[in-house]
């Protein structure tokens, strides 16, 4: 089994997030901005912590200034992707920073978005939806207008409502409109939670919104009864391993708790949240599942059914990628 070229299906991405540094660094040097301090020796993100990183992160992404941009972004992030054997995946778009939350503004983003994505799909074979994302720490006002934004562009290409940004700041009810309003108009309900946040904010993910999805929510195993409840429910969880273990979330891949997760029931995915700057990949995640676990084939081809499952794609999109998927799972 070559763990890099399974075809795999991913789940949680955050598409400036996903940038490569390379790429970003061609980008700065076009547009005369100096960036050098956030790249180590060998190319890669630099930083010392997690507040470090979420100022790295912001020198990064500022870059990234119009349609065009999130363009050349998308085709540099799925052509990685697809070279790590990923056949669908699923990217949070913001809103806040394609146009600052102007209808307008956003559909010219998505449209530039789109046909990167359409490009992609024609020459790798990558199948890309979007999610869209309020930034929690901006508050529940701000994100209304982003939800409004989500719902007047919701069909084939957009197709989930979530939220990102500190999980810490506020509190996940006082979105429930905006969500309501994603919900209305057909869009999958996703959220993060229980990555900062203990086991009660996943509660709140699934009480408060109404959630079919949770972006980590790997606290989840702090209580037994939400552990049930998962399992029995069969709410899906956006687990993002290498993420988790860089970030000190968990101390070490061993202390990861998919495993227990996935052993007691628990609908577990795999994704890379903001992969460069974890220094990972989907290759990378699936090799250290199976160093750390002993992850199978079996297993593998179990997570990767639970995601197609789980994807906020249409239903043909799901048959396709399930022909596709077909000798693996
Ligand atoms: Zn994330």
């Amino acid at each position: 089994m070559s763990l890099a070229t399974l075809p795999k299906i991913e789940l949680h991405l955050h598409l400036e997030g996903a940038a490569p540094p390379a790429f970003i660094r061609g980008l700065a040097a076009e547009k005369g901005i100096d960036l050098r301090d956030i790249f180590t020796e060998d190319g890669g993100y630099a930083y010392r912590d997690f507040t470090h990183f979420l100022s790295v992160y912001e020198a990064a992404t500022s870059v990234l200034t119009g349609p065009d941009d999130f363009a050349r972004l998308t085709t540099a992030v799925l052509a990685e992707s697809a070279a790590h054997g990923v056949i669908y995946t699923e990217a949070f778009l913001s809103p806040d920073f394609c146009g600052g939350g102007d209808l307008g503004a956003w559909r010219e983003y998505l449209a530039a978005i789109r046909e990167a994505a359409d490009r992609a799909e024609a020459s790798d074979g990558i199948v890309m939806r979007g999610i869209v994302t309020p930034i929690r720490h901006f508050g529940p006002e701000r994100a209304k207008p982003i939800a409004l934004c989500a719902a007047e562009t919701a069909g084939e290409f957009i197709t989930g409502f979530g939220i990102g940004g500190d999980e810490m700041a506020g509190k996940l009810k006082d979105f429930a409109w905006s969500f309501d309003m994603a919900r209305e108009a057909g869009l999958r309900i996703t959220a993060h939670a229980g990555e900062w946040g203990g086991a009660g904010s996943v509660w709140d993910a699934i009480n408060d919104l109404g959630v079919e999805r949770v972006g980590h929510g790997v606290q989840a195993i702090e209580d037994p009864a939400l552990v049930d409840h998962l399992a029995e429910t069969g709410v899906v969880l956006e687990c993002c391993p290498g993420s988790n273990v860089v970030l000190g979330v968990f101390p070490s891949w061993e202390s990861h708790p998919i495993e227990k997760l996935r052993t007691r029931g628990v609908r577990v995915t795999v994704s890379t949240d903001d992969p460069p700057f974890f220094r990972t990949t989907m290759s990378y995640e699936y090799g250290r599942l199976a160093d750390t676990f002993g992850w199978d084939e079996e297993i593998f081809a179990q997570l990767t059914r639970t995601a197609l499952e789980a994807a906020f794609c249409d239903e043909a999109t799901r048959e396709t990628l399930a022909k596709k998927l077909e000798p693996s799972i």
